[in-house]
């Protein structure tokens, strides 16, 4: 590694100035000192393969460095020896040790990537919508109601989360051609689709992008003032990882400004902010930065993924959601993570995963339990493990569709065999000898006959 000194000491925190931290000038935080060498190799073999990269809000305000490397944060953003299975970690270290050349490393990254799972739920395929027989670029349109805008300038973070299921992109291995760099086609594409309510603006995190850039999607939108569009949601993590885009950055102002003026035309803002952990409402950054969303008139929904080593227990979440509440926010989703990347280091078992949500939602007001999960992303819809019971003397795991491709599976309970370790829908067989579950024929035909969300006219 390199050692670029990070220089933080100008900073205050009315108004603290960006930068990012990966590889290249880890060795040169302060912080850094506290890191043995191990887990310097660690990150310096990891990020090799694994995208790598914080911040220095991350770094100075949300990690307690006195709990390193176990603290929740610190796994969040920073790479550690056991996201990668052993045999790859040997063989990069290796690599690294004896100062391999970079097409070398390269190779072996590339090839241990493909073995991660690179495209866990086939979403690129099925989702793209088509409009006068052509692709429509840049959107996803899976469940009728929503159509998801990928912004080509929004397709990077403030920070990456070594969770994530996007990190193919970040590390190169997806090209960004789905992306969009206007929202033309969006505005035709609602103009068809009269059922389409909700348009979701996600990434990435489009809160990377400069407010005259994000400017460039929402005015097209907004002109032309579609009358079944009611509401605009933006996926953003930037009340977590950079909530300074809404206080003390050049543009935070103007960006509040199309807040204002997208709940002026009397449509729902809603900012779908990603939150892992409790700490990350504790600055004052982020309260205030709550504060100004708010007073735009735009409500905060709440997500995150449940995952080990960073928020597996129930008084995490409950802690969260009472917190979120207080701040004015509404908690919406708790999701399983999806089977890629250091999936191994993080997974939780569903049946544990829906004993840790219970434990935080019975210890909740009401206002909190408007939380919804675990809930899993599947290739048919968003399936929420709604618990064990026994039916019949026969011992089974009850799931629900909360979003099905087919609208008519939502809300209709199924059963599982009772399974502890299962982690995925797809580990799980149907209940009473059953062959199938009850939705994969007509998946299955939907699949054939090319009908989806995004097909029909
Ligand atoms: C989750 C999700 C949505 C939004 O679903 P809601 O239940 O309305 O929040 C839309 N599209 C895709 C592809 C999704 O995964
Ligand atoms: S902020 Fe969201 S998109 Fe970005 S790395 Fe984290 S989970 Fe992935």
């Amino acid at each position: 590694m390199t050692s670029t000194v990070v220089d933080l000491s100008e900073e205050s925190p009315e108004r603290a100035k960006y930068r990012a931290i990966t590889l290249h000038n880890v060795e040169g935080l302060p912080q850094a000192e506290r890191l043995t060498d191990d887990q310097r190799f660690a990150i310096d073999v990891v990020s090799r393969v694994l995208p790598f990269k914080t911040n220095n809000y991350v770094v100075n305000e949300l990690i307690n460095w006195d709990d390193v490397p176990n603290d929740p944060i610190f796994t969040l953003t920073f790479p550690q020896q056991h996201m990668l299975r052993d045999e790859h970690f040997d063989e990069v270290a290796t690599l690294v040790s004896r100062d391999a050349s970079r097409a070398e490393i390269d190779e072996a990254a590339n090839r241990i990537r493909m073995t991660l799972n690179p495209h866990p739920a086939g979403q690129l395929e099925h989702n793209v919508p088509v409009l006068y027989e052509e692709t429509v670029e840049g959107l996803q349109h899976k469940y009728e109601e929503t159509v998801l805008l990928f912004p080509s300038n929004g397709q990077t973070c403030h920070a990456y989360c070594t969770f994530c299921f996007r990190w193919p992109q970040f590390v190169g291995l997806d090209d960004l051609k789905f992306a969009t760099k206007q929202a033309n086609g969006l505005v035709a594409y609602l103009r068809e689709r009269p059922r389409v309510s909700d348009v979701l603006i996600t990434g990435g995190d489009p809160m990377v992008m400069k407010t005259r850039r994000f400017k460039q999607y929402i005015d097209p939108i907004l002109e032309d003032d579609p009358p079944n569009l009611r509401t605009i949601r933006i996926g953003t993590k930037a009340l977590g990882y950079w909530p300074y885009r809404f206080t003390t950055d050049d543009d935070a102002e103007e960006m509040l400004d199309i807040f204002r003026r997208i709940t002026a035309t009397g449509r729902h803002l809603s900012i779908m902010a990603h939150f892992n952990h409790p700490r990350e409402l504790s600055t004052p950054a982020v309260r205030e930065a709550t504060e100004r969303i708010r007073e735009t008139g735009a409500q905060i929904r709440t997500q995150s993924p449940i995952m080990r080593n960073i928020n597996d227990t129930s008084d995490a979440w409950a802690e969260m959601w009472r917190e979120q509440v207080r701040l004015g926010m509404i908690p919406y989703y708790m999701f399983v993570a999806r089977d890629t990347g250091a999936k191994h280091f993080f997974e939780i078992p569903l049946v544990r995963a829906w004993e840790i949500f219970r434990g935080a939602y019975n210890q909740v007001s009401g206002l909190a339990r408007t939380v919804r999960g675990p809930s899993m992303s599947a290739e048919p819809g968003k399936v929420a493990v709604s618990g064990p019971a026994e039916v019949a003397g026969q011992k089974v795991l009850t799931l629900t569709f909360l979003q099905g491709r087919d609208p008519d599976w939502v809300g209709r309970p199924f059963f599982a065999q009772y399974d502890e370790s299962a982690t995925w829908l797809n580990e799980l067989r149907p209940a009473f000898g059953e062959e199938k579950f009850f939705f994969e024929d007509e998946l299955a035909h939907r699949y054939e006959a090319g009908i989806g969300a995004g097909t029909e006219g």
